[in-house]
């Protein structure tokens, strides 16, 4: 059988510990055998990063923005137990953190759903895409303990640093308290707003958008109206004619819509409501395991990913020689994510084709009863008995499916 061939490379950055181990393993089974695979290699493991002064996470999402796509395999962000444990220089910021902040993108979580896995919403049948904000509010935010009898004010200064406005946010004549300064900036609103866009026109999926602007008059209704103005503006039409909508309302609202709904749409989130949401919607459709992710740049550039992280448990068992068995769904689906991606880009769709086959030879090994143990408890299906596999059976068994 001959491979098939790609022409432009994929970047593939490797990462660390249990997740490193299946990142091997899917090549080895899953794709080697069928694609002649052109990959720009970095390893983003904990060790190298270190040896580089973190220089190769730059490396990588500076070939992610020259290729377009890339693929990453979940990676450590250490904390002060891993720099004892690796002997680190420095406790190394998150690799997904300094991707971000160089490709400028927005995160979009969606679930891999199979027969027999039943989110705990019953109601759910399609995927819901949860895109969330990855700049400002409470993350980039000031705050600070106010005395008894001490004001607070709200100063604005001009160029020259010059005071122009000052607003008092709260007298605590009454008492101590707390005050907090968030901001954002509509250059990184617009071009989530973009990036929510152009993804649900992609992927033909109706989109909401929701924030708090009754309350939050200034603050949250300028992001209602950079998302409203940015679609009357550029995307209407094109939403029109391949027949989705988009429709702004309040987040409790939209909470109330999402549990109702049947899926199948892009939820659009601010940071905060992002966080919690993305969580949320994740653990009701079953397991970590089962998420995918991929970062999308407002000028096109794509880097997919599992949405869990290293799975370190599991590892520490792989190394005392045990078997594990570890849900490698996420992370093929990383995988076929960007070789689809790339075969479309190149107008090679041998390739694209090849990912939907690998996908769907995953889904249905699963819906036939084989699985890894992180699914044995959520799988209810007539007539099919689950059996837990190990985590190079799990891929043998997708393996002889595909
Ligand atoms: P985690 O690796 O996602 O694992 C947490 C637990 O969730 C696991 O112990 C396991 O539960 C279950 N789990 C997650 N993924 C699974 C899978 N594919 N198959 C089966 N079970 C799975 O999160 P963590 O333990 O909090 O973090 C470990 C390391 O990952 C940290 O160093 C963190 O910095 C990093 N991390 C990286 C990323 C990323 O690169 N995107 C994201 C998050 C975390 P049981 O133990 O009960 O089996
Ligand atoms: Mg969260």
């Amino acid at each position: 059988m001959s491979k098939i061939q790609m022409t432009t490379p994929l970047v593939e950055m490797d990462g660390d510990e249990m997740t490193r181990v299946l990142w091997g393993w899917i090549k080895d089974i899953l794709i080697l055998p069928y694609v002649d695979l052109k990959t720009e290699y970095y390893d983003l493991g904990l060790e190298n990063r270190d040896r580089t002064d973190d220089k190769i996470t730059v490396e990588a999402a500076e070939a992610n923005k020259k290729y377009g796509v890339a693929v990453k395999c979940a990676t450590i962000t250490p904390n002060a137990q891993r720099v004892e444990e690796y002997h680190l220089k420095q406790m190394w910021k998150s690799p997904n953190g300094t991707i971000r902040r160089i490709l400028d993108g927005t995160v979009f979580r969606a679930p891999i759903l199979c027969k027999g896995i039943t989110p705990y919403v019953p109601g759910w049948k399609k995927p819901i895409v949860l895109a969330r904000h990855a700049y400002g509010d409470i993350y980039n935010s000031v705050e600070d303990r106010i005395g008894a009898g001490e004001k607070a004010y709200l100063v604005v200064e001009d160029k020259e640093g010059k005071e122009v406005r000052r607003r008092l946010v709260h007298d605590f004549a009454g008492g101590a308290g707390i005050v907090q300064g968030v901001h954002n900036v509509d250059r990184s609103i617009e071009s989530f707003a973009r990036s929510c866009f152009n993804y649900a026109l992609e992927q033909k999926m109706p989109m909401y958008f929701a924030t708090k602007d009754t309350i939050s008059k200034t603050y949250d209704h300028h992001f209602k109206d950079i998302f409203n103005d940015l679609y009357e503006r550029e995307y209407k039409e094109k939403f029109e004619a391949a027949d989705i909508w988009f429709m702004y309302t309040l987040i409790d609202d939209v909470v109330a819509r999402v549990i109702r709904s049947e899926g199948g749409f892009l939820w659009a989130c601010k940071n905060y409501d992002g966080d919690v949401m993305s969580d949320m919607v994740a653990t009701a459709y079953g397991s970590l395991g089962m998420m995918s992710s991929v970062l999308v740049s407002p000028d096109g550039n794509y880097e997919y990913e599992a949405a869990h992280g290293t799975v370190t448990r599991h590892y520490y068992k792989y190394l005392k020689g045990e078997t594990t068995s570890t849900n490698s769904v996420a992370t093929i689906f990383a995988w076929t994510g960007a070789l689809r991606k790339r075969g479309e880009l190149d107008g090679n769709r041998e390739l694209s084709a090849f990912a939907d086959r690998l996908e769907k030879a995953t889904v249905e090994t699963i819906e036939e009863g084989k699985m890894t143990g992180d699914l044995i408890p959520l799988f209810r299906r007539e007539g099919v008995a689950p059996v837990k596999l190990d985590s190079k059976e799990f891929l043998q068994a997708i393996a002889q499916k595909l």
